[in-house]
């Protein structure tokens, strides 16, 4: 049985202020859902105010992104995994599409990152997912195949045993165009079926797949109703208490 994963991915969103203010309104909103793991992943100013704010919950606390080491050294403006442990994260959010499209993210990055979160301790939640264009030609499988060959597949089984996948088409990230359930059915079975061709059935059957795009209380049902999909990395709906409690509660 795989375990529900809800997080909520707050981008470029909140100050420790704001931080605060959300855990108040949210921790007693899903302090009894126990059906779910449930995780914030603030920007990074604000992890101190959310692992804070978190303390004794049943909220963990994430990064959006991380360096792909774990020594420390001259990389201005860059964050390891081990920091963000020391700081009190689980998680880690890698290769998410804004990463990918606005700063230069790649699969080789995204699995050294991966490497280095998992050396740190944190569990890494990996995005994958197409762009309209690609969905629109028929590319979407290959893909699907290019970043996971390139993002997970040099993982060991060890290490691929602590990862999450969030499979979030870009034209659904935040355009309100939420895949339909079919639709993201279908990427989620060909993403574990690449976990089943690199690394056997007891591995497929175990990784957690989130989708990601444009989720809201009112669409996360019929979502979490398809056999292969295992929870949601979610923005928009993230960021206000009652919305993504909403989400949590599906
Ligand atoms: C995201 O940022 O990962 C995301 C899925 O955003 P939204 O829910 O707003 O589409």
């Amino acid at each position: 049985m795989r375990k529900p994963l809800l997080a909520g991915n707050w981008k470029m969103y909140k100050t420790p202020a704001d931080t605060k203010a959300f855990f108040e309104k949210f921790i007693p909103l899903v302090a009894a859902s126990a059906h779910a793991e449930v995780a914030i992943c603030p920007p990074f100013v604000a992890i101190a105010a959310a692992v804070d704010a978190a303390a004794g919950s049943n909220v963990g606390v994430g990064g959006q992104d991380c360096y792909w080491t774990n020594k420390e050294g001259a990389f201005t403006g860059e964050v390891s995994p081990a920091m963000l442990k020391a700081a009190g994260c689980e998680w880690v959010i890698i290769g998410h599409s804004e990463r990918r499209q606005f700063f230069g993210e790649t699969d080789e990055s995204v699995c050294k990152k991966t490497v280095a979160a998992i050396e740190a301790g944190l569990r890494p939640i990996v995005c994958v997912g197409e762009l309209l264009e690609e969905r629109e030609s028929g590319r979407t499988n290959d893909v699907l195949k290019t970043q996971f060959d390139g993002g997970m597949a040099p993982l060991t089984a060890e290490q691929f045993a602590q990862i999450v996948i969030a499979y979030e088409p870009v034209w659904a990230i935040g355009t309100g165009k939420v895949a339909t359930p079919e639709i993201a059915e279908d990427a989620h079975k060909v993403i574990r079926s690449l976990v089943e061709a690199k690394s056997g059935k007891t591995a497929a059957d175990a990784v957690r797949i989130l989708y990601g795009g444009s989720v809201k209380p009112d669409n996360v049902k019929g979502l979490m109703a398809q056999p292969d999909i295992d929870g949601a990395l979610v923005g928009g709906a993230s960021l206000k208490a009652e919305d993504f409690a909403g989400v949590v509660n599906f």
